[in-house]
């Protein structure tokens, strides 16, 4: 049986919880109170109703939603949501987050983000091609080059991206740079979908170097094992770290010498999940936040780390590769514990920092290498992950508030200069 750690009875307001964040920052820099209710309302939000004809001839009809934040450093970008928990909350709140992220990565994008309510293990692919169909048709006037760009997200994929730039191609012509995250047959980039596993490990490196942590010594666990987590998890596997316990929506797996996490990528690609690997004991996905480790990685979806199960959380480092994984009082509970938290605008930026050269790649009509990418990559987190810790060592702020505060300045002056009011 599936477990289901998504507390849906208990959805609290991810919202109020980055606006939160937001507010600290806004205080800190003095931001005028007109301001700050410039930069915190969305500019734009569209919610269109998707209706499929499914396999067997009957109709569904599904709910989409992009919201558009904030335009003010460049076009918005953001990515593309498909999870049956999707709803407007959600999408403004990780719409703001990407604000504040592609400021923080200072990449020339504002933020955007969108979300379908549906569960696509339940759709055939036949059926994600059409609903990715309709609501690209339904979304198409707010997105274009200049405009808004998505990307994949939580249950889509590069296919996904190709469905929607050949949609969008159908009515405005071929564009490959509307949409990143692409396979690289139809204009993505070389490294793109590995980049934010990779990037999160880049920020590891950086963190354990000056927390004095060997990472060939530590032991990791890892919730989610789609694009971010197992990249993620090949990436530190590479570099000699021990995955000794990994938790997808189905089920998990441990093993205290370390898993073979090539043949785990394998099982999932054949099985669909982590549940049944022969090389560790099973575990079951709400036991994964109990397994001692020395690096805490999520990287399925948001507010797993709560007030309720912070308390049994045994690591030294928290590592946020998904988007808001962290309740904000779950997070004061991790400071209060000494356990660090790099957090999620900083640590999944490799993710829109390599759409923004697959973008830059698609206009330029001209390709980098897959090494190229990699090294840039390696630069522009390096320089992100600087920027945090500079700030957090000369002010006495955590790394989030940090982050925030970098991200929602950058973005408060370029709003400023472009003299919006
Ligand atoms: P994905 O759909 O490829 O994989 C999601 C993984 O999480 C799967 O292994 C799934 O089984 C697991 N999962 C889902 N629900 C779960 C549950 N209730 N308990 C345990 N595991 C569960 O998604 P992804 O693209 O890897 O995104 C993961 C996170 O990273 C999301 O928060 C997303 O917003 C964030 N993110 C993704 C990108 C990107 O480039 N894909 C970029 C930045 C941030």
């Amino acid at each position: 049986m599936t477990d289901n750690l998504d507390p849906k009875s208990q959805r609290r307001s991810a919202e109020h919880d980055v606006k939160a964040a937001f507010d600290r920052a806004a205080e800190r820099l003095g931001l005028d109170e007109g301001v700050r209710r410039m930069l915190v309302e969305p500019w734009r939000e569209l919610r269109v109703s998707l209706p499929v004809r499914m396999d067997d001839g009957h109709i569904e009809v599904f709910i989409g939603y992009r919201v558009q934040h904030n335009a003010a450093r460049g076009p918005y970008k953001g990515g593309i949501r498909y999870h049956q928990h999707a709803d407007e909350d959600e999408t403004r709140a990780l719409a703001s987050l990407m604000t504040w992220k592609t400021a923080l990565m200072d990449v020339p994008f504002g933020g955007s983000k969108g979300g379908v309510s549906v569960d696509p293990h339940a759709l055939s692919n036949e059926e994600l091609n059409r609903l990715t169909r309709r609501y690209t048709l339904s979304i198409q006037h707010l997105l274009g080059p200049h405009r808004d760009i998505p990307a994949p997200d939580l249950g889509t994929s590069a296919q996904t991206m190709a469905w929607i730039m050949d949609a969008y191609g159908q009515a405005n012509g071929y564009t490959p740079a509307v949409v990143t995250g692409k396979p690289v047959e139809v204009g993505g980039s070389l490294g793109r979908e590995a980049a934010t596993g990779r990037g999160a490990m880049f920020v590891l490196q950086d963190a354990c170097r000056d927390l004095g942590i060997v990472l060939r010594h530590c032991r990791i666990v890892l919730q989610g094992f789609g694009n971010v987590g197992s990249w993620f998890a090949q990436v530190a596997h590479e570099e000699g770290a021990h995955i000794v316990a990994v938790a997808d929506h189905k089920g998990g797996v441990y093993n205290s010498g370390g898993l073979d996490i090539p043949a785990l990528r394998e099982h999932e690609r054949v099985t669909g999940s982590v549940a049944g690997f022969t090389g560790g004991e099973s575990i079951s996905n709400h036991d994964i936040f109990e397994v001692e480790s020395d690096i805490l990685v999520p990287a399925a979806i948001e507010n797993v780390i709560t007030e309720e199960n912070v308390g049994r959380i045994k690591t030294h480092l928290v590592l946020e590769a998904a988007n808001h994984p962290t309740t904000p009082e779950a997070d004061s509970v991790l400071v209060e514990r000494g356990i660090s938290v790099l957090p999620d605008i900083l640590v999944n930026g490799g993710g829109v920092t390599v759409s923004y050269f697959e973008w830059t790649q698609n206009l330029q009509q001209f390709h980098w290498t897959e090494e190229q990418v990699n090294t840039e990559l390696r630069t522009r987190m390096a320089h992100a992950y600087k920027a945090v810790s500079d700030k957090a060592r000369s002010t006495g702020l955590k790394y989030r508030d940090a982050a925030f505060e970098i991200g929602v300045e950058r973005v408060a002056r370029a709003a400023e200069m472009r003299g919006f009011v």
